[in-house]
């Protein structure tokens, strides 16, 4: 609301934030566009849609009508001469918040057009940090700030559950390369490796944190995860929030000078490289002392250095390469990739633009966590799928966790059908190991055999689907065609687990979940959605509930099922027997 003097309080902050915060870059870019249009068609919300106010230049002059007012020397004289204006409400100020955070994902595309380098993702940072000072951001950027600010990830997930997983992925290293002696290393002293990870892989892709662990097994690295600080996403760079931004950064920094570690190695993502590594040394005013580099530049060495061995014809259909902008455009991370993908891959084929010129995937900038705007995301993003489905391949590696969110929910929309991974994923495969010394374990151990899953869900098809495939593997289903049914069986069947669908008929699989959660007495069975559906992402990041345990995307791939309810069981499993005996297992 305007106040006496017609300006809301929340707006007189963010005009004097403004005025005295803008850093020296910030302010050159704001007075640098001379509106000449060549950055046009470098924005991938522009080229979608033809909307002239998509424009970067237009976009940007949303902020540049308040440094036109308020910093520019002609337009404090004469303001609406040179188009300037200010800030008085506080509908101004959502208004600016859905042009900041809404129709931009700061992937600085267009400043390589700019004959002035006008940085245009600078300037959507400087409006959005000024705004969610003042509570004016997208709720799951709130959800997920406070998270990474209380409990030091950007998922919520706590230390028990982190470690619970960490000790379950041993377990699946020690079957996958054959050796009871294999190790996830925890807190290792004088490790020469620092291994951190995106919260999504601790979470929902534990395959890839699998990959890379085998990865440093394959290569005899001596490699430790912390127990604490192993959040390498950084939500500061998104919100603006340098304090956020310095937090997170120290966390792992801390850790990693107590540990007297060798090297940081940031797992594969893009902001989360770009943040950890050259932005929050700067905001948590860190001398750091030892260096950091991506997993892919480590994956690089140890094939350079004859560490591993690849055999590219276990990964012999089509593979295309999408450059995280993080990675390409603001870390010029772009020949690790190619280089891995080729010595890992028997087929792999550029898609057009690449490196530094690549389209976004339409997640970058927080936007997978902004459920508000996925319908715009999902339009814009035909130009990623136009530039997918020209390469003819048959599955999309990328190597950044946001990515593969961003694209596997365009690769839906657009009916692209293929699989989207991190590199190390495809390494991973190729890797040439020793025969096993200890044969591999079914895929549902003989200890969680009987276990009951409780199958929810309106398709009959995957119904019989699902329970034959659990059915088949020692588990015990029970079924459900809608959301009632649902709710009565998870009350009478008591089941250890429970798979649900989103889309249903009637009341959501969305609002079975909420329920589910709240009630007192099944609010502890683990849900792992099952969906074909892509607004599920609210789920995860506009929660007042706690997230599902695991994510899948339909078409079923039964192995990454089976694999996903294996570790949800298993980790549930034991935080139970903690519970019950108070003792570790
Ligand atoms: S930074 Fe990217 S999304 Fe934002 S205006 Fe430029 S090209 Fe468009
Ligand atoms: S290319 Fe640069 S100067 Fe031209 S409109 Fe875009 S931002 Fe402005």
């Amino acid at each position: 609301m305007a106040s006496g003097n017609n300006q809301s309080a929340s707006a007189r902050a963010v005009v004097e934030g403004f005025k005295n915060g803008l850093s020296r870059q910030a302010v050159l870019s704001l007075g640098a566009c001379v509106h000449c249009g060549m950055c046009n068609d470098s924005c991938h919300y522009y080229l979608a849609t033809g909307d002239p106010l998509m424009t970067p230049a237009a976009k940007t002059d949303r902020v540049r009508k308040l440094f036109k007012y308020h910093v520019d020397w002609l337009g404090r004289v004469a303001p609406a001469w040179v188009g300037g204006s200010t800030l008085r409400t506080d509908e101004d100020l959502r208004a600016l918040e859905d042009v900041v955070y809404g129709s931009c994902t700061m992937c600085r595309r267009c400043t390589l057009s700019c004959p002035f380098g006008v940085d245009t993702a600078l300037i959507m940072r400087t409006a959005r940090g000024l705004l969610t000072a003042q509570g004016f951001a997208p709720e799951g950027v709130k959800v997920v700030s406070k998270d990474q600010w209380e409990i030091g990830n950007q998922m919520g997930v706590s230390q028990e559950d982190y470690l619970e997983t960490l000790d379950w992925l041993q377990d699946e290293l020690r079957g996958e390369v054959g050796d009871p002696d294999a190790m996830i290393p925890i807190d290792k002293e004088g490790a020469h490796v620092l291994f951190l990870v995106n919260p999504r892989e601790i979470k929902y892709a534990p395959m890839s944190l699998l990959a890379a662990a085998k990865i440093f097994y394959a290569a005899g690295e001596d490699w430790t995860m912390p127990s604490v600080g192993w959040d390498n996403t950084n939500f500061g760079l998104f919100s603006g929030d340098n304090k956020l931004g310095a937090h997170m950064g120290k966390l792992a920094y801390d850790q990693a000078k107590k540990l007297g570690i060798g090297k940081v190695v940031i797992s594969e993502c893009g902001h989360g490289f770009r943040a950890t590594k050259w932005e929050a040394p700067n905001w948590a005013k860190e001398d750091l002392p030892f260096p950091m580099e991506s997993f892919l530049e480590t994956m690089v060495e140890y094939v350079n250095t004859g560490r591993l061995t690849l055999d590219p014809t276990a990964n012999p259909r089509p593979v295309t390469y999408h450059d995280p902008c993080n990675l390409a455009r603001s870390a010029g991370i772009t020949e690790e990739p190619r280089f891995l993908l080729k010595r890992s891959c028997l087929d792999f084929r550029e898609m057009t633009p690449n490196r530094q010129e690549n389209y976004c995937c339409t997640g970058g900038g927080g936007a997978m966590s902004m459920s508000e705007y996925a319908q715009r995301r999902l339009k814009v993003a035909s130009v990623k799928a136009d530039q997918i489905r020209a390469t003819g391949a048959e599955s999309v590696a990328t190597a950044c966790h946001n990515c593969v969110d961003g694209l596997a929910d365009l690769i839906k929309h657009y009916e692209l059908k293929v699989p989207v991974r991190n590199i190390c994923e495809y390494v991973a495969d190729a890797l040439v190991l020793p025969a096993p010394a200890i044969a591999r374990e079914a895929l549902i151990p003989a200890g969680l055999r009987g276990r009951k899953v409780l199958v929810i869900d309106d398709d009959p098809d995957t119904v019989v689907y699902l329970t034959t495939l659990l059915q088949d593997q020692g588990l015990e289903t029970v079924a459900a065609h809608n959301a009632a049914e649902g709710m009565a069986a998870a009350r009478t069947a008591r089941p250890d687990l429970i798979t649900l669908d989103i889309s249903m008929p009637g009341r959501s699989g969305a609002d079975v979940f909420a329920r589910l959660r709240s009630d007192a007495e099944l609010a502890r069975i683990p849900v792992v959605i099952v969906t074909g559906a892509i607004d599920f992402r609210e789920l995860m990041y506009k929660r007042n509930v706690p997230p599902p345990d695991g994510f899948l995307q339909k078409p079923i791939d039964p192995e990454l099922l089976l694999m996903t309810l294996r570790k949800v069981l298993e980790v549930r499993h034991r935080e139970c027997v903690v519970s019950e005996t108070g003792a570790a297992v």
